[in-house]
C-alpha cells in the first residue's frame, strides 16, 4: 500500500463524486446543448455544477466559466486579457506555477514586456518592490497566485489587488491550490480572474474553471461553437463538470474537517522532522496551506531522497510535480533565496483528507533511518517497508 503523500500534485477522485458523474457517462450522455429532454437533463446538471463551484469561491454562478482545467484557465485568462489589451507591461509574481509563467513567456515573445514580482526570505510577495513595479506605469496586467503548490504559501490577495486596481491594472489569480484547502471569495479577493482546477479537491482530471466577470472584456482561446459565452467552445465534458460540482460541495461541507485534520499531521510531521540533524523546513513564517509542507535535508539531493522514500511506498514530490523529470532547483525556493543546492534538495509533502497519523509516523521513521539523523522511532507496519 502506497503512503499518498502527494496531493497538491493531484488528488484521489472520491467515491461520491464518481457515483455522481456516473449517470452522465451511462444514461444521460446526450450534448447539453440539444433542445431535446435529454439535452435538458445534461443542461441542468452542468447548471447546478456551476451553483456548486460559484460557492466554492463565493461567486455568482453567471461568474463561472468551465474549462479543460487550471492550466487552460490561466492560459485563457493571461492571453484572453491581454488579446484585447494589446500592449503593455505584465507583472507576474516569480514564483507562479508553470502554468502561469509559461503563458508569461508567450506574451514576451509577442511583444509585451513581462517582469517577475519579487519575493521576500518567507516566499511571501515583496509589496514594496510590486508597488515600485507598478508606480513605472503601463501595467495592464498582474498575476499572482493565492497559495503556492511547493511552498504552501498563501498571498494577500485582496491587498495585491487593490495596488493593481490602483494602478489601473487587471488582477489575475490562480486559486488552483487554495480552493478547498481554506475559506476563498472571488469577491473578496479583488482580483478580476481566477483559476480553479477539479483535481486538487478529489475531483476529475481535465476540468477546471475561469471565474470571471461577465462584464470584463475577454478574447476567447479557442473559437468554436457559442459554449461557456462563446469563451470556450466545445461539446461540454458533462460528467467532468458534474463531478466538479460535487467535488466543490463535499470541500464546502468539509472544509473546516479537511484543514483541521490537515494541519494536525502537518504540525505532527513538522515536529518529528525538527529531530532530524539540520533540517531545514521552509516557509515557516509565513502564512501556508493546513496540508503542505516543503523541507531539505543537508547532503541529500531531493530527487533522490524521493527515490529512496518511493523504495518505502512513500510517494511525495521534489518540488513542483509538473517539474519532475528534470532536476532543475525549485525556481520558487530559489526566488525565496535560497542557495540553488538547498533548493535542489526540496522535498514537498502535501497531505489529504484520507491521510492519517500512522503514515505520517512511518514517514517520519523511514527518513530518521535514511538520514541517520535519530528521529523518534514509532513503530512501523512492516510490508510498509517490505514494499
Ligand atoms: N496552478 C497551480 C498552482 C497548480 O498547482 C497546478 C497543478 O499542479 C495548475 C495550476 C495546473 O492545473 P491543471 O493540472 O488542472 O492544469
Amino acid at each position: 500500500m502506497t503512503i499518498y503523500f502527494d496531493n497538491n500534485a493531484t488528488t484521489r477522485l472520491d467515491e461520491p463524486v464518481l457515483q455522481a458523474m456516473l449517470p452522465y457517462l451511462r444514461e444521460s450522455y446526450a450534448n447539453a446543448s440539444s433542445l431535446h429532454q435529454p439535452g435538458r437533463t445534461a443542461r441542468a446538471a452542468i447548471d447546478d455544477a456551476r451553483e456548486q463551484v460559484a460557492t466554492l469561491v463565493n461567486a455568482h454562478p453567471s461568474q463561472v466559466l468551465f474549462t479543460g482545467g487550471g492550466t487552460e484557465a490561466n492560459n485563457m485568462a493571461l492571453k484572453g486579457l491581454a488579446a484585447r489589451l494589446k500592449t503593455g507591461r505584465i507583472l507576474v509574481s516569480a514564483i507562479e506555477h508553470p502554468a502561469v509563467l509559461e503563458p508569461g513567456e508567450v506574451l514576451a515573445r509577442a511583444g509585451w514586456q513581462v517582469e517577475h514580482i519579487p519575493v521576500d526570505a518567507q516566499g511571501r510577495l515583496n509589496l514594496d518592490a510590486y508597488t515600485q513595479l507598478l508606480a513605472k506605469g503601463d501595467v495592464r496586467i498582474v498575476a499572482c497566485m493565492y497559495a503556492n503548490n511547493e511552498t504552501g504559501v498563501i498571498q494577500d490577495i485582496p491587498a495585491i489587488s487593490a495596488l493593481a486596481r490602483e494602478y489601473g491594472a487587471l488582477m489575475h489569480c490562480d486559486a488552483v491550490q487554495a480552493a478547498g484547502k481554506v475559506p476563498l471569495s472571488y469577491r473578496q479577493s479583488g482580483a478580476h480572474t481566477m483559476s480553479l482546477s477539479a483535481h486538487k479537491i478529489n475531483g476529475p482530471k481535465g476540468v477546471g474553471a475561469l471565474i470571471l466577470d461577465k462584464g470584463l472584456d475577454i478574447d476567447a482561446l479557442h473559437h468554436g461553437g457559442s459554449h461557456e459565452r462563446g469563451l470556450r467552445g466545445g461539446t461540454e465534458n458533462t460528467a467532468a463538470i458534474v463531478g466538479f460540482g460535487k467535488a466543490a460541495e463535499l470541500a464546502v461541507k468539509e472544509l473546516d474537517e479537511r484543514s483541521k485534520h490537515t494541519r494536525e499531521l502537518r504540525e505532527h510531521l513538522q515536529t518529528g522532522l525538527s529531530a532530524i540533524p539540520g533540517i531545514q523546513i521552509f516557509a515557516t513564517e509565513a502564512e501556508r496551506l493546513p496540508n503542505t509542507l516543503q523541507f531539505s535535508v543537508p547532503g541529500f539531493d531531493g530527487e533522490s531522497l524521493l527515490m529512496s522514500l518511493d523504495r518505502y511506498g512513500i510517494a511525495v514530490s521534489s518540488g513542483s510535480a509538473c517539474a519532475s523529470g528534470s532536476v532543475e532547483p525549485s525556481h520558487v525556493l530559489l526566488a525565496m533565496g535560497l542557495p540553488a543546492e538547498t533548493a535542489k534538495g526540496a522535498i514537498r509533502v502535501s497531505l489529504g483528507k484520507d491521510n492519517n497519523l500512522d503514515e505520517v509516523n512511518q514517514m517520519l521513521t523511514v527518513l530518521a533511518q535514511l538520514t541517520q539523523g535519530g528521529a523518534p522511532m514509532p513503530s512501523i507496519n512492516p510490508a510498509v517497508l517490505a514494499g
